[in-house]
């Protein structure tokens, strides 16, 4: 068999385990929808019955929002990185809010978010700090856990995730930015989150999926320079899917053009015939970016361009070493705050490597986020027909931004 009919038959067994995946998830849409329907009936009637009761609820706004865990698929949060050494509190702090003290260890703060809930480990341990499995947990003096959220204990503050445990490394909170936490959980406030982006070329493919599994499982955002035709017109529920979860889609041409090969007709045929195979596969999205093919660029591509050309600081070669592990190395070895990654997500290697790549990087304490959320906190104002190459916050436009970064004034 050749590889192309293997690629084929690749292809055709995905679309159908597609196929009875969406007739399964159908059936389970719509018994939620019935369950959702009589739970609806039955609340109604009680919330009438009981009728408003807004002073209790406005009293406790604080912890009422902690309660919801780290949103995956809604719309990407702004990064907010000159914040993220500040108090986590922010301005939400609610002091009306506090409850009176019950033990030692459990006078709130103002800026607390952690809820009390129960796990597994709720019935164990005695009050107070225990020693659990994976990690530590904290007993409070009504027998329950704290979890999704900051807690102030003993003068210290610590983050508890959903699983109750503290976070110790690198963690991202409920504000969607990374802290870091010591051995014993305590927040190091001296230590400041990075950003990346992490970008992928000439797709979507069947290998989008995996990558987009891997983001959504650490709130991560990336950015796909999307190629028209035979990408985005074939592979639409990944590009669909990629607009859905927040990822930023960009410009890749319609048809993986060399625009610095191309007279000035070609390059906005090029650009503007993707652009509108987009804007109608999503329902209006129009590209802000264009990455060149090949990265090729010249004074037509700039007069005729009319975005942003997006370029990378980190080149993974992945297209050529098709490995994995070497994918991961190189970014691991180069990879900065405010870097730019250029990967591909046609291929599979690519698409493992990400598995790796994403954890590796959270881990290093790097927020991943889309190429204009980088240039935007960074203090990059993108305008068309320039190139960028990294976004290294120490030589950001801002005054403010490089001082802060140890940039030259
Ligand atoms: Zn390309």
């Amino acid at each position: 068999m050749t590889r192309e009919e293997l690629f084929a038959k690749r292809e055709q067994k995905l679309k159908e385990q597609k196929r009875r995946r969406l007739i399964m998830i159908g059936g389970v849409i719509a018994a939620l929808l019935l369950v959702f329907l009589i739970v609806k009936i039955a609340t109604g009637r009680v919330s009438k019955k009981n009728g408003p009761d807004s002073s209790v609820q406005t009293t406790n706004e604080v912890g009422a929002s902690a309660g919801t865990t780290v949103s995956r698929t809604t719309e990407s949060q702004t990064p907010a990185p000159t914040q993220a050494a500040t108090d986590p509190a922010g301005q939400t702090a609610d002091v009306t809010a506090a409850p009176a003290a019950q033990t030692v260890d459990e006078t709130a703060s103002a800026d607390d978010t952690a809820v009390q809930g129960m796990t597994e480990y709720t019935e164990q341990g005695a009050a107070g700090w225990n020693d659990g499995e994976a990690g530590r947990w904290y007993k409070t003096a009504s027998g329950q856990q704290y979890m999704n959220g900051w807690k102030m204990l003993g003068g210290s503050r610590y983050f508890f995730k959903a699983d109750g445990y503290a976070a110790v490394g690198w963690e991202m909170a409920d504000d969607g930015n990374m802290y870091y936490f010591n051995e014993d959980g305590t927040w190091d406030s001296t230590k400041k989150q990075k950003l990346v982006a992490l970008t992928y070329d000439d797709g979507p493919s069947w290998n989008t999926d995996l990558i987009l599994d891997t983001l959504a499982q650490y709130n991560a955002k990336a950015t796909f320079f999307v190629v028209g035709v035979n990408q985005a017109d074939f592979y639409t529920s990944e590009l669909l899917r990629e607009y859905n979860e927040g990822m930023e889609i960009a410009n890749h041409t319609y048809e993986h053009v060399v625009l610095s090969h191309s007279d000035a007709d070609t390059i906005v045929h090029q650009v503007s015939a993707n652009d509108e195979l987009i804007m109608s596969l999503t329902g209006g999205y129009q590209p802000t970016l264009l990455r060149a093919p090949g990265g090729g660029t010249n004074d037509v591509v700039h007069q005729y361009v009319n975005k942003p050309l997006i370029q990378w600081d980190v080149d993974t070669l992945d297209w050529q070493t098709r490995d994995a592990a070497n994918t991961l190395a190189v970014i691991t070895e180069n990879v900065r705050d405010g870097s730019v990654i250029l990967m591909h997500d046609l291929y599979q290697a690519t698409a493992e490597a990400t598995v790796d790549v994403v954890p590796t990087l959270y881990s290093m304490g790097y927020k991943m986020v889309t190429v204009s959320e980088l240039a935007e906190a960074y203090g990059y104002t993108l305008e068309n027909g320039v190139e960028y190459y990294s976004f290294y916050p120490e030589e950001s436009p801002d005054p403010a931004i490089r001082a802060a970064y140890g940039g030259e004034g």
